[in-house]
């Protein structure tokens, strides 16, 4: 490259090499990109557009777009996502918060809770969000894997709901004492034939033991029907995040269970997300 580009055209550049790669919105990730590569706010870029690009920070905006380029995620490159307002640490050793899991969070949101269990806690996105919403409110959260405990906790300090949290390492209720007003959780759901069809971002670089069960995607929530009454106290609440097609069959398993008032929420594409269901009063 002979002279310095302007960020203008760096970021026109980034944009066609991101849609030769398949990436679904490459202008916006260009411009993110760009961003974090400047270490300014996204919402300043358009102020530096004619400017010309410091080579260090060239440099920095190569690396970042060749590496979006073979489809690490965004919230990877940047360290962090956000989910329901706040910014949340993340890494390839949990599931990325996602905007159709705060269809769970209002719902947990619509009645009082004052002790809530996560199971599968990831990030901590879930659990620390309502924490932080009700602050009177305090939790456990679990995890099988060691880095996701890892990376809750530091989600929690950094949400300042360190001292209303305990997150322990378990297989889902194996570690667990005591009994809830509320338990959530986004299990792994898809099943290990719909993985094919994951974008490569979700499919290479999430962690494999948060989207599936290796199985018909159900086997989560066989585990968690099976002992959520054992948890539960008198009228207390479960919510769990679904895939759009789940909905009869988590119901049918909470009915099993002996658990009532099964409702099914939608997000707000539509699609069915969460299923609901209390323990009897
Ligand atoms: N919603 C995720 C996806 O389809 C799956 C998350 C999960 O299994 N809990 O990419």
């Amino acid at each position: 490259m002979t002279g310095l580009q302007t960020a203008a055209q760096a970021m026109l550049a980034a944009t066609a090499r991101l849609r030769a790669a398949g990436v679904d919105d490459p202008a916006r990730d260009a411009r993110l990109l760009l961003a974090h590569a400047a270490r300014i706010e996204a919402s300043r870029v358009t102020l530096i557009a004619p400017e010309e690009l410091q080579p260090e920070i060239a440099e920095r905006y190569d690396q970042l777009i060749s590496l979006r380029a073979i489809r690490v995620p965004v919230s990877h490159l940047l360290g962090e996502r956000e989910f329901y307002g706040r910014k949340f640490w993340v890494s390839r050793d949990v599931l990325d918060p996602r905007p159709e899991t705060e269809t769970l969070i209002e719902a947990a949101l619509s009645a009082p809770f004052d002790h809530v269990l996560d199971l599968g806690v990831g990030s901590g996105c879930i659990l620390i969000t309502l924490l932080a919403e009700r602050t009177s409110a305090s939790g456990v959260g679990v995890d099988l894997s060691e880095a996701a405990c890892l990376q809750a906790s530091a989600n929690a300090v950094e949400h300042h709901v360190e001292g209303r949290v305990d997150i322990v390492r378990s297989n889902w209720f194996e570690n667990i004492d005591g009994q809830f007003d509320l338990i959530v959780s986004n299990p792994p759901y898809v099943s290990v034939e719909e993985m094919a069809d994951l974008s490569p971002e979700v499919k290479e670089h999430e962690p494999r033991m948060a989207l599936t069960d290796e199985g018909d995607g159900l086997g989560a929530y066989r585990r968690i029907a099976a002992s959520a009454p054992d948890f539960l106290l008198p009228g207390g609440r479960i919510l769990v995040e679904i895939g759009p097609t789940q909905a009869k069959k988590v119901g049918a398993l909470f009915d099993a269970a002996g658990l009532v008032d099964v409702r099914v929420i939608p997000d707000l594409d539509g699609r069915d997300r969460v299923v609901g269901a209390k323990m009897p009063g």
